[in-house]
């Protein structure tokens, strides 16, 4: 490496503000030891922002010694689920954490919340309003204007506790009546114009069943829930910046054992990608894509499945750091990541994905020699392999042009081409079928060329390959970016689904040496020349169905790289 080339040091952290003032609490003595939270909704599949504040608070709790909580934040119950909750504490272990502790929910604290919501009517600081959600709206005010009283804000404390305990009761129908904090109709914030903290609500929990009819808002739920679990730092993203007034507001009225300090920061945003779970939901069930776990999909079970690693991902969260500012990160910057970790640690095998039939018509057996050829240059402790020769083999369509652009080093009628780990060939005869389509090539091979440059003169061009005896089948499934526009969701005046790129997926049959037969669901492999492919969770059955999804492509396919010099 020359002196002047950029060191990526990877795993050490980047300093950003978070880390400042944690640092600086653990100085002065505020915190001896921090704690964090993940508090992901169980109202959908976890995507590639939500690996961002993984990575931040988990990754914190284990650079400062601390623990990180994982807690759902479970108080929206028509929308949450048992399969989701499940998901997501695969996703965070799948990440590489461990959260402190059992895993927590919001619902466990629901007789707290609602005691503590008993402690704030007794105080007078909060009521009982019968306004309708649509009259509530209109005293609320705008940005510009104050809001007004609602005419049930000064009830007394005890017509208050009466109401809250028959809400509680299921006295009133859904929606009849609400809990809401007294603080201020004129604040020009407006969460704090009265918000309300309760609403009634008759769905199904799943975890409380049908004990609760009425329901915390999320705002009043998580201050609570990180005070109770002694949360330090409550990391969260920027849209929250105008509810910490509230945050503070809430805990400071509350007999509770301690006061977490809420920090912001920016949300990820990739380009070419949608990151909501709205929206991702929408592509689920329109059938857009194949489900939560498509490899297209930006969520972390997409991002496994096709073959992502977690050390990637950790990776690209520290690259792209933590700060204030709107970001919106360029797909490559993820895609090197996984290229990088893929690089270094993916065993190189051949597979051909769109065969095209060669004859070795001066094949000899017994004389025409195969080679052993190692499964990683940097790791021979990665072991080798025998790569067969015979009669027939595949090679890549692409690597061969009848009309061939000026500096062409593959193959072509007349030319020569060293096929990697083996022999030099060189293209005699095309054979076309009755449509004019290349259905076969007949090669000769130079005999005098296995493990040694050709006499008298040069063949650059390398090529994959494998034995059409020795090889098996193999689908492949090839992934392009989902969306055609870099911001699909950025667009007034046109849905995100038109930008749905119709070619984004490619299955292809082909070819690959036997020695990958066994190899296990998920296990990674560079394909030289072609890419980092993984064997499909689900689909591919060792020894039987042999099925790669391609994770990311080599970084220059056709430059001069290592799999392209004149290796023999
Ligand atoms: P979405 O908008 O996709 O539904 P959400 O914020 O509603 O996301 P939650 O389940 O509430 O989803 O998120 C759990 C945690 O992940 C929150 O602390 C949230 O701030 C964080 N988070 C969600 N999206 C991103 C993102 N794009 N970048 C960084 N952090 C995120
Ligand atoms: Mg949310």
């Amino acid at each position: 490496m020359s002196q002047h080339a950029p060191v990526i040091n990877t795993n050490t952290p980047v300093q950003h503000f978070i880390r400042s003032i944690i640092e600086a609490d653990l100085k002065s003595g505020k915190h001896r030891c921090i704690a964090t939270r993940f508090p992901p909704e169980p109202n959908g599949y976890l995507h590639v922002g939500h690996a961002k504040s993984i990575c931040l608070n988990f990754g914190l709790a284990e650079d400062y010694q601390g623990g990180c909580n994982l807690r759902f934040d479970d108080t929206n119950p028509e929308k949450e689920s048992e399969e989701y909750a499940l998901a997501i504490q695969e996703d965070v272990r799948w990440l590489g954490f461990q959260w402190n502790g059992a895993v927590r929910w919001a619902s466990d604290y629901f007789q707290a919340l609602y005691d503590f919501a008993e402690a704030l009517i007794e105080k007078g600081l909060a009521y009982v309003d019968d306004l309708t959600p649509e009259a509530m709206r209109e005293y609320r005010g705008t940005l510009t204007q104050a809001g007004r009283d609602s005419p049930y804000r000064e009830r007394s404390v005890a017509e208050n506790l009466d109401l809250f305990r028959r809400m509680k009761a299921g006295e009133y129908p859904d929606g009849a009546k609400t809990l809401r904090v007294k603080i201020d109709m004129a604040s020009p914030n407006i969460n704090m114009r009265d918000p309300v903290i309760y609403r009634i609500k008759r769905a199904h929990h799943i975890r409380t069943g049908d004990t609760w009819v009425i329901y915390p808002m999320y705002d009043y739920t998580h201050c609570i829930s990180d005070a109770l679990e002694n949360i330090t730092h409550s990391l969260c993203t920027l849209e929250f910046e105008d509810h910490r007034p509230l945050y503070d507001w809430v805990l400071d009225q509350l007999p509770v054992p301690s006061h977490p300090q809420q920090i912001e920061f920016s949300r990820l945003e990739l380009h070419y990608t949608v990151t909501s779970k709205r929206k991702l939901n929408q592509l689920v069930t329109q059938g857009l894509v194949s489900g939560w776990d498509d490899p297209r999909m930006p969520t972390i079970h997409g991002m496994r499945r096709r073959g992502y690693t977690p050390e990637g991902i950790r990776e690209f969260t520290r690259r792209i750091g933590i700060s204030k500012s709107e970001n919106v990160i360029d797909m490559a910057v993820l895609e090197g990541c996984i290229r990088e970790d893929l690089e270094a640690k993916a065993p190189r095998v051949m597979a051909v994905v769109h065969p095209l039939k060669v004859v070795l018509t001066n094949y000899q057996d017994g004389v025409t020699a195969s080679r052993s050829a190692g499964f990683h240059p940097n790791h021979p402790e990665f072991g080798e392999r025998d790569v067969p020769i015979g009669r027939e083999i595949w090679v890549e369509q692409d690597d061969f042009s009848a009309d061939p652009p000026v500096g062409w080093q593959r193959l072509t009628p007349g030319g020569e081409v060293r096929l990697r780990y083996s022999y030099v060939i060189k293209c005699d005869e095309v054979v076309k079928d009755a449509a004019g389509k290349v259905v076969e090539l007949r090669c000769s091979i130079d005999h005098d060329t296995l493990g040694k440059n050709p006499q008298g003169r040069k063949v650059k061009g390398v090529i994959h390959w494998v034995s059409a005896e020795h090889a098996k089948p193999v689908e492949t499934r090839l992934y392009e970016r989902l969306f055609t526009d870099p911001e699909p969701d950025g667009h007034k005046d046109r849905d995100f689904l038109t930008f749905l790129n119709p070619d984004s997926l490619q299955i292809a049959q082909g070819w690959i040496e036997s020695c990958i037969q066994d190899a296990a669901p998920e296990t990674r492999y560079q394909f030289e020349r072609l890419g980092y492919f993984c064997a499909d969770r689900f689909d591919h059955k060792p020894g039987e169905r042999l099925v790669f999804n391609r994770a990311v492509g080599l970084k220059d396919v056709w430059s001069s790289g290592p799999g392209n010099k004149g290796q023999v």
